[in-house]
């Protein structure tokens, strides 16, 4: 979670300013839903992890998809964890931040089979108002520089890319459900 924020804000203090993006490591917990239900499948998120090549605008992430699959499955097995999905920022620019994903977003990542979550980070600055976490959405205002953070994650369901329910647990482990 703070590893998010913090790579968020690093891509909004650049100059001309910039999206972040990265990959995400953890595990999959499976339980038993209740009865009658499916069982749940809940995406337990403990490592973020920036990527460095690329070219990264205010706007875009564009990547060689060949070196990014080579450094995504070298650094899962350096932390032996499975990754999960990607991560990127939308960062704000002349007041405005676009606030889900966007449609290249979503065929990116319904391109991608091996990511099993979407996960955005939209940042600005702002006077502090009180944002209301949803169940879907993780907010967070940051009284050092006056940015709001708010994120969010998808999945791939009945064919389509949904928002699904975040938490962060006390040790800044994001669960997805
Ligand atoms: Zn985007």
């Amino acid at each position: 979670m703070r590893e998010l924020c913090r790579l968020a804000r690093q891509g909004y203090e650049t100059r001309n300013k910039r999206e972040t993006f990265g990959f995400l490591y953890g595990n999959i917990v499976n339980e038993t839903g209740p009865a009658g239900r499916a069982p749940l499948r809940r995406l337990v998120v403990r490592h973020a992890r920036y990527y460095r090549g690329g070219t990264k605008t205010r706007y875009r992430v564009t990547l060689d998809e060949r070196e990014m699959l080579r450094r995504r499955r070298g650094l899962a097995r350096e932390l032996h964890q499975r990754f999960l999905g990607s991560f990127h920022s939308h960062v704000e620019v002349a007041g405005f931040v676009s606030r889900g994903i966007s449609a290249d977003d979503r065929a990116s990542f319904r391109a991608d089979r091996e990511a099993l979550v979407e996960t955005l980070v939209s940042v600005w600055a702002g006077r502090r108002k009180t944002l209301r976490p949803t169940p879907k959405t993780i907010v967070a205002w940051e009284p050092e520089t006056g940015y709001h953070y708010r994120i969010r994650a998808y999945v791939r369901q009945n064919g389509g890319v949904r928002r699904i329910r975040v938490r962060v647990i006390r040790s800044g482990v994001v669960i997805v459900y």
